[in-house]
């Protein structure tokens, strides 16, 4: 039933709305909370959708942010497998599939889609996209039928899904139009170190080609490239990036790769906010819009935006940060890997233990790493934050005390 409420209105129901409620709650925001979720699951972590969960070692439950009673006893109303498809600001209102949801205040946290390809066959049953626990689910049931698996895309999702498909003992071909893995990195030395990896556990790397075709007679049997090669496979898992879910929205506010707000995650309409994958806010420390499709920010941005709401202070003034696990080896980046002109490592990616340090002129803009402590991974942050720049490249490459080879 539609909410005739005039609390708070959380349109979406991933990490980013969870945490939005909680932080609301705790810092004192009284009145009625909606959430409504075009999902079917109570709001839970993606990140296990690629790893743990689909290789059947964790259960669905272990991923949900918060335990149904939470919501219960912080008297937030949540209003699942319903979708919002309008938005007409000046009235205050939300259209979704169950009817009118009238707002007060309004967090527009939708997430993002994944894109699909526009090949024949890409609408086949056993061609999947991965974003939420029943693509999951389809995906781990699909490759316990299958022998073999084309994983399409070198980002995030396709290197995760290509390592834990590989894991459960399919033969797996990792079908990549660029030239290089986990390119948007733009570190050669990590690409090189994950080809050799993922050519150690017999995934089959096909970079510089695309898919052209999913083809098979009753079911998926094979993907055929434009350059001709055909790879069998009953089963094939696209990852060639998402789209942020704005399409129900117009009317006032401003759209561009994303919902744009500033630092404070105001979109410039009165009293509605937007965070989390769907928002393309205002990063003072690097002075420019950015979109940010990682957990992190999910979770920094949910809870930072759920103070504010409730009247608190807040605002973006923290290090972007993300992580990836494939094979057992796990990366974070820090920083905007976005503009920089060169990259400096320190220590071995074989090794399991080392920084690539990206800096744009002189100043550290970002750090890629493995197999850092706690004490490092906040200092490489520090650094960042206070714009840091080098004093002496060879003292950084050799090792030297961070704090010697960097002047803030
Ligand atoms: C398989 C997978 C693995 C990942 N692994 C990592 C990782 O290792 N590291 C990392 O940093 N990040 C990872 N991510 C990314 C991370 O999970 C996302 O950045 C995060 O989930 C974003 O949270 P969000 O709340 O902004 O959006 P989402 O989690 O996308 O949630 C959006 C919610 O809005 C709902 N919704 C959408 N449209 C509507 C509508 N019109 N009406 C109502 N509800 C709507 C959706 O159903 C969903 O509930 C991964 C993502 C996936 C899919």
């Amino acid at each position: 039933m539609a909410s005739n409420g005039t609390g708070l209105l959380v349109v979406g129901g991933g990490l980013a709305s969870a945490r939005a409620v909680k932080a609301y709650r705790e810092a004192g925001g009284e009145g009625a909370v909606t959430l409504i979720s075009a999902d079917d699951f109570l709001p839970y972590h993606r990140p296990p959708l690629s790893k743990k969960f689909l290789r059947g070692e964790s259960e669905a439950e272990d991923a949900l942010v918060e335990s149904e009673a939470f919501y219960r006893e912080h008297d937030i109303d949540v209003v699942l497998g319903t979708r919002a498809t309008g938005f007409r600001a000046d009235e205050r209102v939300v259209v979704a599939t169950d009817g009118e949801h009238r707002f007060e205040k309004l967090l527009i946290a939708t997430g993002a889609s994944p894109n699909r390809l526009d090949v024949p066959g890409a609408d086949r049953d056993e061609v999947f996209t991965l974003r939420t626990i029943d693509n999951s689910k389809a995906i781990r049931d699909a490759a316990s039928e299958a022998r073999h698996a084309v994983v399409v895309g070198a980002g995030f999702i396709g290197m995760e899904v290509a390592a834990s498909l590989s894991q459960l003992e399919l033969e797996v071909t990792l079908v990549h139009r660029g030239k290089g893995l986990f390119e948007t990195l733009r570190a050669r030395q990590l690409a090189q170190f994950l080809t050799e990896l993922y050519g150690t556990k017999g995934v089959n790397l096909v970079l510089g080609d695309e898919v052209a075709e999913f083809a098979g007679r009753d079911s998926l049997d094979s993907v055929r490239t434009k350059r001709g090669e055909v790879y069998q496979a009953e089963l094939a898992v696209v990852g060639v990036g998402v789209r942020p879910n704005t399409d129900w929205l117009d009317g006032g506010l401003r759209i561009d790769d994303g919902v744009i707000v500033n630092e404070r995650y105001e979109t410039g309409l009165p009293d509605v906010w937007a965070v989390g994958d769907v928002a393309r806010f205002y990063d003072p420390l690097f002075e420019r819009y950015r979109r940010i499709e990682h957990w992190s920010n999910a979770n920094h941005q949910g809870t930072d935006v759920g103070k504010l709401i409730a009247g608190g202070d807040g605002g973006y003034d923290i290090v972007s940060t993300f992580f990836s696990e494939v094979f057992g080896v796990t990366f974070k980046v820090f920083g905007d890997i976005d503009e920089f002109d060169e990259i400096v490592i320190r220590g071995s990616l074989d090794d399991g233990d080392a920084i690539a340090f990206y800096l744009s002129g002189d100043r550290l803009v970002a750090c890629l790493l493995t197999g850092q402590d706690d004490d490092t991974e906040a200092k490489l942050k520090e650094l960042i934050a206070a714009r840091a720049t080098v004093s002496d490249l060879e003292a950084l490459v050799r090792g030297d005390d961070l704090e010697s080879v960097f002047a803030r």
